[in-house]
């Protein structure tokens, strides 16, 4: 059987995390080196299933300082977007390890990052350390590793940013974490899984991107001067209206209510227009979990169309906020960032 190369990037998460103190089970769990992890997982050994069985070279890298992902910023998103991009033409698929609580938000960033992408890239993680006796980690680990090294297994590669979790693999820029304690740790709300993984792998083709034309690169241009602001009832426009004055924000989410609703008093259209004065793209988003944005749909959405804000449509948060630090930080004109934010760039979005 012909070689299959997998690159595996571990940034830390609960997958390889321990309790602090050996001895106490409760003390705060913190991340172990790669060592430590792969000791659970026979399976990746130079002489295990996936090596001898299926002819899969694994090459690993860890994150010199392994993080909780609630610790990532930009700046490891771009430190992993070019750990791929420095071994894009050597391998057939890449697996990052990653912990939970923020995997949407890099699945999201790295989807824009990455242009003409050809290769799975499978992000994953578990709920369970992979010491523990009932872990979802080595299921999960295992179906990614199915995933990035496809045609080990007779599989047609997913040529996506994907995130491989409780034998499901989603569109990376459309799921969301939705449970911090059950295995289904994430939902796509709003576009079907890509692949189910039971007893047998269905890979779902019609819901896949289309083919990639031009060659693979990255473009880590990213302008983190975005803010996402949650309305909830009471909310002090005051308080908005400071950060407004301040004129340092390029980018304003605001995660409305149902499908883009917001209060229609004239301190909250007067701020968002003098928002839109200063520069700043304003995109409504919904903090609903399914179905999205319709401005106009209601009253309460109609108003703050010819302020020119923009409809996020059924965009995740993850995604929203990744689409727009991306778009901004490619210098674009005012028009062509309203286009590029209400078009379909990465299939994160429904048309
Ligand atoms: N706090 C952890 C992390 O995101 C949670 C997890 O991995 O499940 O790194």
């Amino acid at each position: 059987m012909e070689k299959t190369k997998v690159f595996v990037l571990y940034t830390g998460g609960t997958i390889g995390m321990a309790p602090k103190h050996s001895t106490e089970n409760d003390s705060p769990l913190v991340p172990q080196s790669w060592e430590q992890l792969q000791q659970y997982m026979p399976s990746i050994h130079p002489d295990g299933y996936f090596s001898k069985v299926r002819n899969i070279e694994f090459e690993y890298e860890s994150f010199t300082e392994l993080l909780d992902s609630s610790q990532l910023d930009i700046t490891h998103w771009v430190q992993m977007a070019e750990a791929i991009e420095s071994r894009y033409d050597d391998f057939d698929g890449f697996i990052i390890i990653h912990g939970t609580d923020t995997m949407a938000y890099t699945a999201s960033g790295l989807s824009f990052i990455f242009q003409n992408l050809a290769k799975p890239v499978v992000l994953t993680g578990s709920q369970l350390p992979i010491s523990h006796s009932r872990t979802d980690a080595i299921m999960n680990f295992s179906n990614a590793i199915h995933i990035a090294g496809a045609k080990a297994f007779g599989l047609q590669p997913i040529k996506e940013v994907t995130v491989c979790f409780n034998d499901t693999l989603l569109r990376g820029n459309r799921c969301t974490k939705a449970s911090t304690n059950v295995f289904e740790g994430f939902v796509s709300p709003d576009y079907p899984p890509l692949a189910e993984l039971e007893e047998s792998i269905k890979i779902k083709t019609r819901n896949l991107l289309p083919e990639a034309s031009g060659a693979f690169s990255i473009n880590t241009k990213l302008n983190p001067n975005v803010i996402v602001l949650t309305l909830f009832p009471g909310f002090k426009v005051s308080h908005l209206q400071k950060l407004i004055d301040d004129d340092e924000i390029d980018g304003l989410i605001i995660k409305t209510y149902g499908s883009g609703n917001a209060p229609c008093t004239a301190e909250f259209i007067d701020c968002l227009q003098q928002a839109k004065r200063q520069g700043t793209t304003i995109l409504f988003t919904t903090q609903s979990l399914q179905g999205g944005v319709k401005l106009g749909k209601y009253a309460a959405s109609d108003v703050f169309r010819p302020i020119g804000v923009i409809s996020g449509g059924d965009l995740t948060n993850e995604a929203a906020l990744a689409k727009m630090m991306w778009v901004l930080g490619q210098n674009l004109q005012t028009k062509e960032v309203e286009i590029q934010l209400q078009s379909d760039l990465r299939g994160e979005v429904s048309s």
